[in-house]
């Protein structure tokens, strides 16, 4: 048995349910759970940074007291715990109804990164926000999921950018006592410490947990004192540069993984990896089942049967190979454990496309029975760049599935707009509806006014909110005058605001606005029709490239000559990027084609009427209707850069500016409020977290779980062994 060891705060009776819900990140995506905290302690609630666990820690035990007394506290609290507890009861939810039940048949979500919430900043970007979004997905449909992933003790990179436009980041060491995440102990009380075999020495893996809505997230940490400092260190940073470390990690999420569950007690019947990282944990299930007595066949042919992969880029950085020598020093002893020879190994990860080390997707891949892309082109672009691995079969047959990205409506939309304006014109089930296409025809009933009106409070939160970072910068820290600038103290809630936040990589082409310095100044310093950019992003610790590219983003923030229309915000993370989808005008997005696998930011904006101007890569092929947003398609050759620019200059100068500038007497744009309605209708039922989840559960988790419940007739050993390595 296992327990969990949360706050030693204790809390009065009366009001004892608030430490479950603190604990229970439901609160991160129902403003009523939200609004009970701030309710509580409204200062508090500012101060923790959105975090009620650090919020009730720093409590003055008086004010609890006192709240525990207060009626009117007391009547939120007992409507707010009446929904919470109505909410985690799963027997009544789709999943249950429609595919299998929910306590028989169970899918074990791995992934490197979660992205759940600013409070827990496990997340480097879009693959982690998929990951968070599905477990909050999964939750509010009763899907019965659990995650595995790490805890980044030291993942975090709080970016700061210096005077001469450099990114310098501080390592934020995580709070645990004061973070939403609870310590899992044995039955004596004592941290679970479970061991990874494959390092030597064992490594002694301790874990926490997440309660996401219904949904428990499991997070190992390598930090335990029982280890040598060169293993304590293994989960300190997301997606280190050094490849032994990376391999490391590998292990212990995927090996380790499947070894925490164990202990934990949790049987699942699907193994969902999310990209290649988590892929060894295929081999730890097969090396258990070898050893309850099955011979690798079977147990290969049953866990392959019941995986399913996902990939998620194109861009090769993102498939990690790790060299023979490496797996050597790591595996030679394992793999005799599993009944599997070395050279069996190495072709199981060999990719044939390009002949040297072991491929983690080309494994994840060959290793799993259902394996999909993330967007209809990205699965085009994986089926052809994986195609060497079914060399018998043409292209278009490669078994390759995709389902598209999505976000999870309820973390993503801005509550004002939700529970005010959508509430009342698609009518109170809006939510619990949201991915049928008929309920977001009714949009069209929002008077323009109504959404033209609440956009404009949104702008104004997002730039008062980044004039406030600006204001501290210069307040405490007395920075230069110039760098506060560029931080966008001129940004003008008048004028037409362009919003570009992302990480900052190459294949995402940040400064590609900037090629034409000349032209883009006449478009910005327009005085009757001024435009403005918002950027924000981080660029990875040791790519020194994309420091460079943000660099030249700050310089022209810096630039006088743009008249303060440029703004860089330092730091972007889920918050900000909540601040941003919700109120900028325009979403840009000019990724390198056919780079972009998805992108799921342009989702959000669009889902609060912020449209796109996207170049047609990713989601932005499916989603772009010619009405939603704008599109081009993105230019060949060298100097495709320059090209993509112009096309983008001209559709601003041709139709963007003017059709926002286009008002009547009162100042409402109806064209463009046409225009923000389109990409709300669109996205909503179409890009929704839900659409993708009921997806992949139709399209794998139902055969999975059917493949789970049947027992197989068997071949010899050999018989099989020969057919599989065929072809490899
Ligand atoms: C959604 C999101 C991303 C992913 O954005 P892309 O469109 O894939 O670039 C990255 N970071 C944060 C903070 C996000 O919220």
């Amino acid at each position: 048995m296992y327990g969990i060891k949360d706050m030693t705060l204790v809390l009065p009776e009366r009001i004892s349910g608030l430490k479950e819900l603190a604990y229970n990140l439901w609160w991160s995506w129902h403003p009523e759970g939200r609004g009970l905290f701030k309710l509580l302690n409204r200062k508090g609630w500012y101060l923790s940074n959105h975090n009620p666990v650090k919020m009730l820690n720093s409590m003055d035990p008086a004010a609890i007291e006192a709240a525990s007394r207060d009626p009117h506290f007391l009547r939120h609290y007992d409507a707010v715990m009446a929904r919470f507890e109505s909410y985690t009861d799963i027997s009544s939810g789709w999943f249950c109804s429609n595919v299998a039940d929910p306590k028989k048949y169970s899918i074990a979500y791995f992934s490197a990164e979660y992205g759940l919430h600013h409070a827990l900043p496990f997340y480097a970007g879009g693959l982690g926000f998929l990951a968070g979004d599905f477990l909050k997905e999964a939750s509010d449909l009763g899907v019965p999921a659990v995650g595995i992933g790490f805890m980044y003790p030291q993942g975090y990179l709080r970016q700061m950018i210096s005077p001469e436009g450099w990114q310098v980041g501080a390592c934020e060491i995580l709070d645990r006592k004061n973070a939403p995440i609870r310590k899992v102990v044995d039955d004596k009380g004592e941290p679970l410490s479970v061991k990874v075999p494959v390092i030597d020495p064992p490594i002694h893996l301790e874990v926490w947990m997440v309660q996401v809505g219904n949904t428990a997230l499991y997070l190992i940490d390598t930090s335990s004192e029982a280890n040598d400092p060169w293993n304590r260190c293994i989960s300190d940073r997301l997606y280190t540069g050094d490849l032994e470390q990376r391999l490391r990690q590998e292990i212990v999420l995927g090996i380790g993984g499947v070894r925490v569950l164990d202990a934990l007690g949790i049987s699942y019947s699907v193994l969902h990896l999310n990209e290649g990282h988590p892929a060894f944990a295929v081999l730890e299930r097969v090396r258990d089942m070898v050893e309850g007595g099955a011979v690798f066949s079977d147990a290969f042919e049953d866990v392959r049967s019941t995986t399913v992969f996902t990939t998620h880029t194109p861009v090769p950085a993102g498939h990690d190979v790790f060299s023979y020598q490496l797996m050597d020093k790591y595996f030679a002893s394992y793999l005799p454990t599993l009944d599997l020879s070395r050279d069996e190994f190495f072709r199981l990860g060999m990719n044939p496309g390009s002949s040297t080390g072991f491929n983690m997707t080309a494994f994840a891949l060959r290793c799993s029975a259902y394996r999909n892309a993330v967007s209809k082109k990205h699965q085009s672009v994986t089926r052809k760049m994986w195609n060497p691995i079914w060399p018998d079969l043409p292209e278009e047959k490669v078994p390759i599935d995709h389902v598209t990205n999505g976000v999870h409506v309820p973390s993503w939309i801005d509550r004002r707009l939700g529970d005010v304006i959508l509430n009342r014109y698609l009518g109170r089930n809006w939510l619990e509806e949201h991915d049928q296409s008929r309920i977001w025809e009714l949009i069209d009933e929002i008077p323009d006014d109504v959404l033209w009106r609440h956009h404009n409070v949104m702008k104004n939160l997002l730039i008062t909110r980044i004039r406030d970072r600006a204001r501290t910068k210069w307040l405490e820290q007395s920075a230069d005058s110039r760098l506060v600038m560029a931080l966008g103290v001129l940004l003008d809630p008048n004028a037409l605001t362009l919003g570009f936040a992302r990480r900052f990589a190459s294949y995402k082409r940040p400064t590609l606005l900037l090629q034409d310095l000349s032209r883009l100044k006449k478009i910005l310093n327009d005085t009757w029709r001024p435009v403005q950019i918002i950027y924000a992003g981080k660029a990875h610790q040791d790519d020194q490239q994309s420091k460079q590219l943000l660099q030249q983003v700050f310089s022209a923030a810096k630039d006088p000559s743009f008249g303060g229309r440029i703004a860089f915000v330092e730091d972007y993370d889920e918050l900000l990027a909540q601040y941003l989808v919700h109120g900028v005008d325009v979403w840009v997005n000019n990724p390198l084609p056919p780079m972009e696998a998805s992108g799921t930011s342009g989702m959000k904006a669009t889902l609060n009427g912020v449209p796109q101007l996207s170049i047609l890569d990713g989601w932005w092929i499916e989603g772009y209707n010619g009405k939603n947003g704008w599109a081009f398609p993105g230019a060949e050759g060298q100097d495709r850069d320059a090209m993509d620019a112009a096309e983008m200059y001209d559709l601003l100068e041709k139709e963007i500016i003017p059709l926002f500038y286009d008002v009547d007497v009162e100042g409402i744009p109806h064209r463009w409020v046409q225009v923000m309605k389109e990409a709300i209708k669109n996205t909503g039922p179409n890009f929704c977290a839900r659409r993708m989840v009921k997806e992949y559960t139709d399209k794998f988790y139902r055969k999975a779980i059917e493949s789970a419940m049947k027992s197989k007739t068997r071949k010899t050993k050999e018989d099989f062994k020969a057919e599989l390595f065929k072809r490899i």
